[in-house]
């Protein structure tokens, strides 16, 4: 039976317990009433060997971020298509990708079927102390645990059991590593990608909310770079406009609508910064290098006289800017309106 805190504070109350008798570990049940959710291993799913050893680092991972596997929404819900899966990312990840091992440390398959992802993954992340450095986020993989999701989640949302398996999983992962559910993001909050897609990266407040009764402890909820991509238009991509010609793109419209050439701008602005082209690991997709998100906008933005006359300062006054200074920590609230 599932217990929320709040079920577990009210039978507490019926019994008469002292708050003192209701132990965090208590709390700390899952859905299914286990403390830890079944994840199958490397082993069990058939994975190769890793081709060097696994790289064990002396730190906990500080943000658990949300994949989407960018596969087709597979009607097949059974554990064996989440080994086949699995084969199918560790194969893409090191012939393809020429890693080590596949780059996720876990993947969520529509049914509901977790596996390891790198090897060891789960043993590590079991002693709660240390941190299995993977392959999915560039520039982050040391700061960052991943999870893959099954799945295309641009349009449509995906199926309860994967749901309730990744609200599972990430209430272990969070609860061993003391990772705040602020803390649990998505793939494009670091990165120029659709990943996880918006309608599982719309679900993220409700999943920090869901782990944060979970482990019972307060909910923030983060406010990240917005992503922006073709199609889009108004204010932020105007700002984007003024601010990618404020570092050299003169080839940009400054209209706020996101079409080819503001794409282009971008793609080439994201070469020159020696940012990587590199979209959602699980599968390769379609050209990414124009979008502004996660990574980008760091690099856009700088502080600023939103009176004076360069495209910074345009860019600041297109999200309404006020004051003599526009400090670059200020842009983020600034693009959030
Ligand atoms: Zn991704």
């Amino acid at each position: 039976m599932a217990l929320t805190r709040r079920d577990l504070i009210r039978t507490g109350a019926t019994l008469g317990l002292t708050g003192s008798a209701l132990s965090v570990t208590t709390f700390t049940a899952g859905a299914t009433g286990e403390p830890k959710p079944k994840v199958w291993t490397t082993a069990q799913w058939a994975a190769r060997p890793p081709k060097e050893p696994i790289e064990v680092l002396a730190r906990t991972p500080t943000y658990i971020v949300v994949h989407h596997t960018a596969t087709k929404n597979s009607e097949d819900l059974s554990k064996e298509q989440a080994f086949k899966l699995s084969r199918a990312i560790q194969t893409y990840h090191m012939d393809s990708r020429g890693w080590i091992d596949s780059g996720q440390q876990f993947t969520n398959s529509r049914g509901g079927h977790l596996t390891e992802g790198r090897h060891r993954s789960l043993e590590i992340v079991g002693d709660g102390a240390h941190h299995v450095r993977g392959a999915h986020v560039a520039n982050r993989n040391s700061e960052v645990i991943g999870i893959e999701n099954e799945g295309t989640y641009t349009t449509v949302d995906m199926p309860k059991a994967q749901w309730d398996s990744l609200v599972d999983l990430v209430t272990f992962i969070a609860r061993q590593y003391k990772i705040k559910p602020s803390e649990i993001c998505g793939h494009r909050d670091f990165a120029n990608t659709q990943c996880p897609g918006d309608v599982l990266y719309k679900r993220l407040p409700e999943l920090r909310e869901v782990v944060g009764e979970r482990l019972a402890v307060p909910v923030a909820q983060p406010k990240f770079w917005p992503l922006l991509r073709p199609g889009d238009t108004g204010p932020k991509v105007l700002a984007a406009q003024h601010l990618l010609r404020d570092r050299g793109e003169r080839d940009v419209p400054t209209d706020g609508v996101f079409g080819p050439s503001t794409f282009a701008a971008m793609s080439r602005f994201a070469r020159s910064a020696g940012l990587p082209d590199e979209p959602c690991y699980a599968t390769a997709v379609a050209d990414e290098s124009g979008l502004i998100g996660g990574a980008a906008w760091p690099l856009l933005i700088r502080q600023v006289d939103p009176r004076g006359d360069s495209d910074a300062a345009k860019a600041a006054r297109a999200l309404s800017a006020e004051g003599p200074v526009v400090e670059t920590q200020d842009w983020r609230a600034l693009l959030h309106g």
